[in-house]
């Protein structure tokens, strides 16, 4: 085809979120880069997608972006409507990101990072997620410069068209990474997950959070190379299947009841 590589850029903080900003500056160093992420922050909504309302994208600019939207939907809508129908036929390679805390382990079902991802994977484009494992106070300079010099490489070198790549950053312990591992996905355990409150008219209500556990991550695990201060590299398929457990499972000659005659 010749020409520049073309990457559709996405998020789930939103479309001002300063990981996104900095990631279409570096990569429009080397690609031509479209835009069409959240118009507001989308964090862990996961692979949702919006059907039961009408979606709109809005044009907005992003320096260093050929063309850029602002989309009133999920990250998954996004890419949905990124590739089918704002930038048909034009985009190469899908990067989500760079996400504003890590997405490691069993976190990735929740992440809207991963999902975006995941979504051009599924439209049969290849895509890669950038994750940083920094929420407070993010500096993004470093690790766009990195993402980009990955993304550029990566893309130099064929994967399985429904595979996506994840890729976390370790946090600001580290002032530059030891290296690159490549990581299998973790388990992400968290204590305390459920806070139970009250308010101030005597009504129970809840938050999601907790601290995460992580003892049992150990190499070569993308949470343990984050840890010690690697950039983790984790090839993901949407293919949830345990093919380990298929013979199993069929030795187990599960069947029906036979049909009832009455039943017709
Ligand atoms: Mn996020």
């Amino acid at each position: 085809m010749g020409g520049n590589l073309r990457i559709l850029v996405t998020n789930d903080d939103g479309i001002f979120a300063p990981g996104l900003n900095q990631l279409v500056q570096n990569l429009s160093s080397f690609a031509d880069v479209l835009v069409a992420a959240p118009d507001r922050e989308r964090s862990a909504t996961g692979h949702a997608i919006t059907v039961h309302q009408p979606l709109r994208a809005v044009e907005r600019e992003v320096v260093g972006a050929t063309k850029s939207y602002a989309v009133s939907g999920t990250p998954a809508d996004c890419v949905k409507l990124a590739i089918e129908s704002l930038f048909p036929g034009e985009v190469d390679l899908v990067v989500s990101g760079i996400n504003r805390g890590a997405n490691l382990g069993t976190d990735v079902l929740y992440s809207g990072t991963v999902s975006a991802a995941l979504e051009g994977v599924m439209l049969d484009v290849p895509a890669i997620a950038v994750s940083l494992a920094q929420f407070r106070q993010p500096c993004f300079e470093l690790p766009g410069k990195l993402a980009a010099h990955l993304v550029n490489a990566l893309w130099k070198q064929p994967w399985p068209a429904d595979t996506l790549i994840n890729i976390n950053f370790p946090g600001p312990e580290y002032d530059y990474p030891k290296g690159v591992k490549v990581t299998v996905l973790g388990r992400r355990r968290y204590q305390n997950a459920v806070q139970r409150r009250e308010d101030p008219w005597g009504g129970t209500y809840y938050w999601l959070a907790g601290e995460t556990d992580d003892r049992e991550n150990v190499e070569p695990t993308d949470v343990w190379a984050v840890q010690q201060g690697y950039v983790s590299i984790t090839p993901i398929h949407f293919d949830l299947t345990d093919y380990k457990l298929l013979k199993t499972i069929e030795n187990w000659r599960l069947g029906l009841p036979g049909k009832d005659p009455a039943q017709g």
